[in-house]
């Protein structure tokens, strides 16, 4: 099969000779980065590459994930979040293929990448930003293709026990959902996993497989319906910002992972000092992004990625908001904290890497 990056690199070739869709102008000044990439439709033409940070960063010359695949099925289209770095797709296409063998139902079910140009998102996610990460729902793909609106609708399933205190179900963990994880962690190119610290600690008491493996395995709240893949920066990425690299161990018996099972994390916030001002969390400008992204947003669109994109009738801005969940509360880097929630209990301190 021909590869996806190979295709578009020839397509962006094409674009910036014949020329492209215009994106529709918006005034940069006081918006904060989020709403600014959020209203991008579609990639720029240009090689992949993504800058920054996966927290802080955007993304040039993305591909889109296609809805459907044999092993996979992308979900909450109108979201428009199903762009990558043409590693990132690759890769996903081997890990849905590997999950089917598994006997992880036909295939998986993906959720969020990131936005056409990366960067920022309106809602939902501190990370995602540089088409290096993507959420994989703990739900098997099922055997029939579902409608656009299934894929909306569909809800989330939580591997933890309600009832307990962060705790895994064990009436809907399975052994094949540890294979599936640690799958995923086994490719080379995959920098870290995200799992709830509930599944992080269930697989450290279960997994029997390559234990150093475990290390890429990091608690994060949230997390217990889909988890969250990050990939290296690809060879030869010069504008991609590494992240440190995580134990060589499995890194079981950790403070990071003890701390989630203490008090401390799940503790209200204390009051405020009422003598001082309260600080309202500064919002990420574009400014605030690697200079490169300046550029990436002000691009022409990319004119052949409507193809890619699938041309499928997704009205992603006017269809009602999905239900909330996966990444709602993401991600390790919480740089942005007014991305999150009130209404989401989150833990004060953040001691991950
Ligand atoms: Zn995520």
């Amino acid at each position: 099969m021909k590869s996806i990056s190979n295709m578009v690199l020839g397509l962006a070739a094409t674009a910036m000779l014949c020329g492209s869709l215009a994106e529709p102008s918006m005034a940069q000044d006081g918006t904060p980065a989020k709403q600014l990439f959020g209203a991008v439709r579609l990639p720029n033409a240009a090689p992949p590459a993504p800058l920054g940070f996966y927290a802080k960063g955007c993304m040039s010359g993305a591909v889109a994930l296609p809805t459907d695949g044999p092993t996979w099925q992308a979900m909450r289209l109108s979201r428009n979040r199903r762009w990558g770095n043409p590693a990132m797709i690759d890769l996903l296409e081997q890990f849905s293929r590997d999950a089917a063998g598994l006997g992880w139902g036909t295939g998986i079910l993906v959720g969020d990448i990131s936005q056409p140009r990366g960067g920022p998102m309106p809602s939902g996610h501190a990370s995602h930003q540089i088409g290096l990460d993507a959420d994989i729902w703990f739900t098997p793909k099922p055997g029939q293709p579902m409608t656009a609106q299934q894929r909306e609708n569909l809800p989330f399933t939580s591997m933890l026990d309600k009832s307990k205190f962060l705790t895994v179900d064990s009436r809907k963990w399975t052994s094949t959902h540890a294979r599936l994880v640690m799958q995923a962690a086994s490719y080379p190119q995959v920098q870290r996993i995200f799992v709830n610290p509930a599944i992080k600690k269930k697989l450290c008491q279960t997994w029997t497989g390559d234990r150093s493996l475990l290390g890429k395995v990091r608690p994060v709240y949230g997390h217990d319906e889909h988890f969250h893949i990050r990939m290296n920066c690809p060879p030869g990425a010069a504008g991609c910002e590494r992240q440190a690299a995580t134990p060589s161990t499995d890194d079981c018996d950790s403070k990071a992972l003890a701390w989630w099972f203490t008090k401390e994390p799940w503790a209200p916030p204390k009051p405020a000092d009422p003598n001082k001002k309260p600080v309202k969390p500064r919002q990420v400008m574009l400014s605030d992004l690697p200079k490169a992204c300046t550029a990436v947003l002000a691009a022409p669109s990319h004119s052949e990625a409507e193809a890619t994109y699938g041309g499928e009738p997704v009205a992603y801005s006017s269809q009602p908001a999905p239900p909330a969940a996966v990444g709602q509360i993401d991600d390790a880097i919480a740089s942005d904290p007014a991305n999150v929630p009130a209404e989401v209990p989150l833990p004060r301190e953040r001691p991950f890497r």
